[in-house]
């Protein structure tokens, strides 16, 4: 059996919050033996469009976004074809399949807010894809993420949720053929693996972050606390 990694879950600059150009990010992803990504920009699907225009090599591009509810809590949508207009659960959950594409759940125990909170249990029921691993999660978050998949019987997958071109690959799905690669999900026929990332990598990341979308109150917050944190 074959091990093709994917991941299926990276940010370019077509995000409000990410600065990594689509060249930079199909370079290194073939450098590191990816062997398929999906671009998965907040709210767009422009940046998998031109991922798939710029990509010269075998890697695969699948089209995707992390579409934000009017709740603020967010869903992924894997293969898709047209823009998705953002809405509550049912209307971006009814978009995603109307063009055939695939429903999952991100980091749904994230920190503070988890994704899985904002979801009735109704909506939830809908669910079947669950981001198992997510290298911005903590080890425990992702744990809680396994666990409840497991125990709901659905199929868990696995992306990196990068910002920064260094930390895609880090969490991955792992298929066994290069075809029918959706069929292979719906079927659970998929395993993943991967890590969180460091502390260091992340704040990094955080701040960037920020800069992109001139959320500079983060920032100034983040180090202040920071500099309180040393004089304790
Ligand atoms: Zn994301």
């Amino acid at each position: 059996m074959n091990h093709l990694k994917f991941d299926l879950h990276i940010h370019s600059e077509y995000s409000s919050d990410s600065f990594v150009p689509i060249k930079k990010i199909l370079k290194f992803s073939k450098k590191i033996g990816l062997s398929g990504i999906a671009i998965t920009d907040h709210n767009t699907i422009k940046g998998g469009l031109e991922a798939k225009k710029l990509n010269k090599s075998d890697l695969v591009i699948i089209i995707g976004s992390e579409i934000t509810l009017n709740n603020g809590g967010e869903l992924l949508g894997l293969f898709l074809q047209r823009e998705i207009k953002q809405g509550s659960f049912f209307e971006v959950y009814d978009q995603i399949k109307e063009q055939d594409g695939l429903i999952v759940l991100p980091h749904p125990f994230r920190h503070l807010k988890k994704n899985i909170d904002k979801l009735t249990k109704n909506e939830l029921s809908h669910v079947k894809i669950i981001e198992g691993i997510n290298a911005f999660n903590s080890p425990s978050e992702n744990n809680q993420a396994i666990q409840y998949a497991e125990k709901n019987s659905l199929t868990i997958i696995g992306g990196s949720d990068s910002h920064h071109y260094s930390t895609i690959g880090s969490a991955y799905t792992v298929f066994s053929d290069i075809d029918d690669l959706k069929k292979q999900i719906l079927e659970g026929k998929i395993s993943y693996g991967g890590k969180s990332i460091n502390k260091k990598e992340r704040t990094r990341i955080f701040i960037n972050r920020n800069l992109k979308s001139k959320n500079y109150k983060q920032i100034i917050r983040y180090n202040y606390e920071k500099i309180l944190e040393r004089l304790r």
